[in-house]
């Protein structure tokens, strides 16, 4: 069966993972004044580490709060702040006439642990090789922290008049560490924040062979939530075996869950996902989207969509044992076995229900099952016709016939926070990336030089149409007819 790398494309750039192909000897290439700047913001981003080990995120905050205030900004309309000395956070706003409520923009400023010996230059030095810039954090994420600066930057001297804020902010602590910045804001500077909807990492371009596959918003996002399954026993002395083990009756247990999958449950955002990819996939896969979004779903078209981890995670919510431990002793009979099992629920349903079929599925009550943390549910972002359009509309301006395709991500990011607090986001960067190249939180990250600078005038044109008076009026005429 084919391998199908759509679905761990979509998969990947959920996680904001993905460089673009594009073979361009950068050098050649004539920067225009905006670009320039973008590339030196994003030069200055890589050059500062800002690991949870040892890096610092505020120097990264106040270095781009000194860049806005060289552009003219106001002391009042940035502010870097956070609730540890090394994990700042940068929020600007560029205020509009106030007609419509704040859009966000959101990039995060940490990155994750790169070791020189595992690479093949510095990976805190800012390298520009055979079309590519490379460096940690090149694709994840500090190339949206940098457009959106510059853009920001751009909106100032262009005297752009928005008839709402424009708020950026750069955070801490996404990819771990105990100061998530997002979470940090929304709990203690809701205000700073507040806004109708917003943007962040987990869409952009995808790209196989060459060819510009299509441009994904990600609308949604699993919930990560791991479960204790825990097998408590007298235990005994090895030499006297008894039927009744703890190990066993956890294997057994395990066993039985290996052997099942949760029903398919669709949500908006995952049937346009599979009515739009179905035509880009086509063949027998295609087919079985196109089954799957029946309802109720074709059992066949489940069973063959069921074989490619991505779609399958797209269709339900999974399960897996991912960690075991047990006994006490070599030549004692074990008292306690557990097992961790981890699991991806769909935005639809909860916590507390898939622990209910899992009790069903291990269907043994010597086996407890407890959550292991609080689940952070986050509810889907509605595919808005106010937010979409721009979307198709630009995405059609810039790459003609390049279709728009919703997407839930397995993995999660920081919009998580924004959306359980009520504000919508939409993961969208318009950053082409190869489905077969993903480099982020691996070795020699990089992204596209041409890629980059798409991205730099999608987001562009899109936060453009977003805060436009006219735009509104358009909008506002579009929808009444
Ligand atoms: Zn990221």
């Amino acid at each position: 069966m084919k391998k199908s790398r759509i679905g761990l494309f979509a998969a990947a750039l959920s996680l904001g993972l993905l460089a673009a192909p594009e073979r361009q000897i950068a050098q050649t290439t004539t920067l225009d004044s905006h670009q320039q700047l973008t590339r030196e913001i994003f030069h200055q981003l890589i050059e500062i580490n800002t690991t949870d080990s040892v890096g610092d995120c505020t120097a990264a905050a106040n270095a781009m709060a000194a860049r806005l205030k060289a552009a003219g900004f106001a002391d009042a309309d940035f502010k870097v702040l956070g609730p540890n000395p090394r994990k700042g956070n940068l929020v600007a706003r560029f205020r509009g006439t106030g007609a419509r409520r704040p859009i966000l923009l959101l990039a995060h400023l940490d990155v994750v642990e790169a070791r020189r010996e595992d690479w093949s230059f510095d990976p805190f030095r800012f390298l520009e090789k055979d079309g590519y810039y490379y460096g940690r954090g090149a694709s994840d994420d500090k190339a949206m922290a940098a457009i959106f600066i510059a853009n920001l930057i751009r909106f100032k001297q262009e005297g752009f008049k928005p008839d709402r804020d424009i708020i950026v902010a750069l955070t801490a602590d996404e990819e771990g560490g105990d100061f998530n910045g997002v979470d940090w804001l929304v709990k203690n500077h809701r205000g700073l924040i507040e806004a109708e909807f917003g943007l962040n990492e987990g869409g952009g371009g995808a790209i196989r062979d060459g060819k510009k596959l299509f441009n994904s918003v990600q609308a949604s996002e699993k919930v990560y939530q791991s479960f204790l399954l825990e097998v408590k026993n007298k235990g005994g002395h090895s030499s006297r075996p008894v039927k009744d083990n703890a190990i066993y009756n956890l294997a057994a247990g395990l066993q039985r869950l290996a052997q099942f999958e949760f029903p398919v449950n669709l949500n908006e955002v995952t049937r346009a996902y599979f009515e739009r990819v179905s035509k880009i996939e086509g063949g027998e896969t295609g087919a079985a989207m196109k089954g799957v979004i029946q309802n109720p779903p074709d059992a066949g078209a489940v069973a063959y969509l069921g074989n490619f981890p991505a779609y399958n995670a797209t269709m339900r919510t999974t399960c897996v044992a991912t960690m075991l431990q047990a006994g006490h002793a070599e030549n004692a009979l074990p008292q306690t076995a557990r097992a961790t099992v981890n699991c991806r629920i769909l935005p639809t349903e909860t916590a507390e229900q898939t622990r209910e079929t899992l009790v069903k599925v291990v269907n043994d009550s010597r086996i407890a099952i407890t959550p292991i943390r609080e689940p952070k549910p986050s509810r889907p972002s509605p595919l808005a016709a106010e937010v979409m359009k721009p979307i198709e509309t630009i995405t059609e301006q810039m790459w003609p016939g390049v279709p728009v395709v919703p997407t839930m991500s397995t993995g999660a990011t920081d919009s998580l926070f924004l959306r359980n607090a009520g504000i919508p986001m939409y993961g969208t960067s318009g950053i082409f990336g190869d489905i077969d190249d993903s480099r982020a939180h691996g070795k020699d990250e990089r992204i596209g030089v041409k890629s980059f600078y798409d991205g730099q005038e999608y987001l562009y044109r899109l936060v453009k149409a977003y805060a436009s008076p006219n735009a509104n009026q358009r909008q506002t005429a579009n929808t009444r007819r």
